[in-house]
């Protein structure tokens, strides 16, 4: 065996024992459209309108904290065919919780996300995107599977619409996860993460949606990715 096979061998054993979702291997022209932060009122609304007048459909990375405080918001997410994943009970980063910590957390907000929506909570987006080997491994131990992604919509960021979308297109293929957020986390969130961006994520989602499909993709969400097609894993830490 070359040196080269050698590696390869070792990175892939690694990334099945330490991968995260980062992506859907499929042969189906679908992008995974995802949305963080949430529930959040109206942008939460918006995007579901958005979503319904095309038939699209979306993961929501939930805080189990807010969809307590808004259980008619999250059902209406389960509602309209979408899936309720978790962000965490609120969006403190994990880096300042121990691997009991982690693991507690996300065995309670699942418990919570899955009380409110009424169904089977099996992802976590871990805050920022941002985890630790020790940390993944405290996630799965809470029965979920980490999800990051492989493309934004800089929604988050300061910039222009056209900059979002540009953003958003630049990664477009079947299986693509797409970073999108339909709230902001703040102070009762357990952050400051300043303000966020003040425009219609509904309008975004719009174009978003008619820019996948001058390209022939349609957006749904990875539950329904998944039926017709396997998680791509990567090794994602940081
Ligand atoms: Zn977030």
């Amino acid at each position: 065996m070359s040196v080269g096979a050698a590696v390869h061998g070792v990175l892939r054993r690694h990334v099945r024992a330490m991968g995260s979702v980062v992506g859907v291997d499929t042969d189906q022209p679908v992008v995974v459209l995802t949305y963080d932060d949430g529930p959040e009122p109206p942008q939460t609304e918006r995007v579901l309108d958005a979503l319904a007048e095309r038939g699209a459909h979306a993961t929501f990375f939930m805080l189990s904290a807010r969809a307590r405080r808004l259980p008619w918001l999250a059902r209406a997410v389960i509602a309209e065919g979408h899936e309720v994943a978790l962000h965490g009970i609120d969006h403190r980063p994990l880096s300042g919780l121990t691997p009991e910590e982690i693991t507690r957390r996300t065995l309670d907000g699942k418990a919570q996300l899955e009380d409110v929506a009424g169904a089977p909570v099996r992802w976590m987006r871990p805050p920022y995107g941002r985890q630790s080997p020790r940390a993944y491994h405290a996630i799965r131990r809470a029965g979920v599977m980490p999800v990051l992604w492989g493309g934004t919509s800089l929604d988050s960021a300061d910039t222009t619409s056209d900059g979002r979308v540009a953003s958003a297109m630049r990664n477009a293929r079947p299986g693509l996860i797409l970073l999108g957020h339909d709230g902001r986390a703040g102070a009762e969130d357990g952050v400051d993460d300043g303000d966020i961006p003040a425009f219609d994520r509904g309008a975004l989602t719009a174009r978003l949606l008619a820019g996948f499909a001058e390209r022939g993709l349609s957006g749904t969400s990875l539950e329904r990715a998944l039926e017709r097609g396997r998680p791509r894993l990567g090794a994602w830490f940081a």
